[in-house]
């Protein structure tokens, strides 16, 4: 019987080994905490999908269009093609498996407006679109699990994998519980393991997707793709513990963006870009907030003209967040918003198959880079999320697997006495230490806006960092794997700074000052690759990484 590991419980994880499991393969998923607190369960706004049935006026080739112009036109047509064209299949799946979508009188799915969109395609459960899909692929998920095709395993986090002569045999992974790494063989090996938020501190997602896995990989030798596209999300609410996501559908229910000169509100969306200027495409808006931020004023977002009742009836969430967090009411005044990091368009480079250039090691979700360019349609990654579990777990349940029987014993050996050994280093800086300079390195030097100086520091910065972390004290204020997780981190952020350095040119989300205009040369994805310790940086003539 073939056997994968799945590596991450968010929706494209579950999803993955749900569809495995369907096709008789046996699947251990690996996680530190249960689906239920991956950041999937944040995603508020929806997920896109043109329902044929439904949505006059709309199609699929619209979509396509919507999404590849989005990303600057660095997506692949074909890659791009397949998710949108799967969206219909995908919602009708999710409702067949009991994920309740809104729906109107009539019965039929409400859509709600996202930025960059032609036609309102996003569908939504209430205000827990991500909850509803997590708690729908769990239950699938148990029934396997009663079957025994599928095993879940918390408290247990991803090491490293396991790979000889180009090709992957499972994973060494860390046993919370036990304080032990092991060595887990499959036939494939699927990451699941999200986005890099912890490279920027606070943000609106989870600290849980740290970016060690893909910082890991890089240094095993797998290719990495597009790591400068990083979205800001425009409007988030500052919280003492992180960056509250202001949904886009407020503005989708017809939110106003303002700043206040002389007394008077200047609705500067509106003005620069016309009446549907406050839905243009994230990195846009991102941009214009931060440049109205830099010269001392604050943004608000205004949604009270719609009144209580409707607020209620329609973004009862948001409405509810500004009051918890903050103590604002949203129906009698606007909230200030500014700018957070939220999404990754880069991450691990995949083929259409969703394979990495290692062969039976595959990435899906937020950590594999494939469909979204140089920006990301706010709706479409829950549905990429979907779409690539569904691709990898077809593709593994129809492959042919030759696995030679390798003993990584030794390898599994020799990592547990180096994590006993990193017990008793002694430096003058924690670890956490070194997380915080991380995040202000990356916030200082690849914000919103860009540019060589800032980038450069930032690299002497983290040449410094990875210099000392292999002496850094270990810190027993937090687990082990927050220790030893520090060098493929510090190892992630360093390649993605060299990308953003290399395309001197402004595109998407990647805006550099000292480049302001996209340049036909830089058209390409880029790929940075570590071979045996030499980083090599090209740009991908064929648009994506395509078999
Ligand atoms: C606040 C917020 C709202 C959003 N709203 C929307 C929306 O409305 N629509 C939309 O399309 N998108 C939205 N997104 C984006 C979307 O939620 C994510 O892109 C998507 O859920 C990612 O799913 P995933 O399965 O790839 O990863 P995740 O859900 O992030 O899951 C990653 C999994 O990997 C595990 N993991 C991480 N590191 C390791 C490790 N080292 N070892 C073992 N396991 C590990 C984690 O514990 C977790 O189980 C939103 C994002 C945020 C932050």
């Amino acid at each position: 019987m073939k056997e994968a590991i799945v590596i991450g419980g968010g929706i494209s994880g579950i999803c993955c080994a749900v569809k495995l499991a369907e096709a008789g393969v046996m699947v251990k998923i690996i996680a530190p905490y249960p689906s239920e607190r991956s950041q999937s369960v944040m995603a508020a706004g929806g997920i896109n999908g043109v329902l044929l049935r439904h949505d006059q006026g709309d199609s699929v080739d619209c979509h396509i269009e919507d999404t590849l112009k989005g990303g600057s036109y660095l997506a692949g047509k074909e890659a791009v093609t397949g998710l949108c064209s799967h969206a219909e299949e995908i919602i009708q799946y999710l409702e067949k498996i009991g994920t309740v979508f809104s729906v109107d009188n009539e019965g039929a799915l409400v859509k709600r407006a996202f930025g960059g969109q032609s036609f309102k395609r996003t569908c939504f459960c209430g205000a827990s679109t991500g909850k509803q899909i997590v708690s729908a692929l769990v239950m699938e998920a148990r029934r396997f699990e009663v079957l025994g095709l599928i095993e879940r395993q918390f408290f247990t986090f991803f090491h490293s994998a396991l790979i000889r002569d180009g090709k992957c045999y499972g994973a060494l992974v860390y046993d919370e519980k036990l304080e032990k790494i092991k060595a887990m063989y499959a036939d494939a090996l699927v990451m699941a393991t999200g986005g890099q938020n912890s490279l920027f501190g606070k943000t609106t997602g989870s600290t849980q997707c740290d970016g060690y896995a893909a910082g890991q990989l890089f240094l095993q030798g797998v290719q990495l793709k597009n790591l400068e596209f990083i979205q800001y999300h425009p409007t988030t609410l500052e919280t003492c513990q992180k960056k509250m996501l202001i949904s886009e559908a407020v503005r989708g229910e017809g939110g106003r963006l303002f700043y206040i000169e002389n007394g008077k509100r200047i609705y500067f969306m509106e003005e620069k870009y016309g009446p549907k200027g406050n839905l243009m495409t994230r990195d846009v808006v991102s941009r214009e907030i931060d440049e109205i931020d830099k010269a001392g004023k604050e943004v608000f977002l205004d949604i009270s003209f719609i009144g209580e009742k409707e607020i209620r009836r329609r973004i009862p969430e948001v409405s509810d967040l500004c009051l918890k967090y903050r103590g604002i009411d949203i129906s009698r005044v606007p909230i200030p918003v500014a700018p957070s990091v939220h999404f990754f368009m880069g991450g691990l480079a995949v083929h259409l198959n969703h394979e990495t250039n290692i062969r039976n090691l595959f990435a899906v979700g937020e950590c594999a880079s494939i469909y979204h360019g140089a920006n990301r349609l706010g709706g479409n990654s829950l549905l990429a999320a979907m779409h690539s579990g569904m691709v990898a777990a077809k593709e593994i349940a129809d492959r042919d697997f030759d696995q030679e029987n390798i003993d990584f014993s030794a390898e599994e050996a020799k990592e547990n006495i180096r994590l006993q050994k990193m017990k008793d280093t002694k430096s003058q800086f924690p670890v956490m230490y070194i997380r915080d300079m991380l995040a202000d390195t990356m916030r200082q030097d690849l914000g919103i806006v860009r540019n060589e100086q800032a980038m450069k520091k930032g690299l002497s910065d983290l040449d410094y960092y990875l210099s000392i972390c292999d002496r850094l004290s270990f810190d027993s204020s937090v687990s082990m794997y927050t220790n030893y997780s520090l060098k493929s981190i510090l190892t992630l952020a360093k390649a993605t700074l060299l990308c953003a350095l290399h395309r001197n040119e402004s595109r998407g989300a990647h805006f550099r000052s000292d480049y302001p205009d996209s340049d036909e040369a830089f058209s390409f994805a880029t790929i940075i690759s570590n071979d045996g310790g030499q980083v090599n940086i090209r740009m991908d003539k064929e648009h994506i990484y395509e078999i």
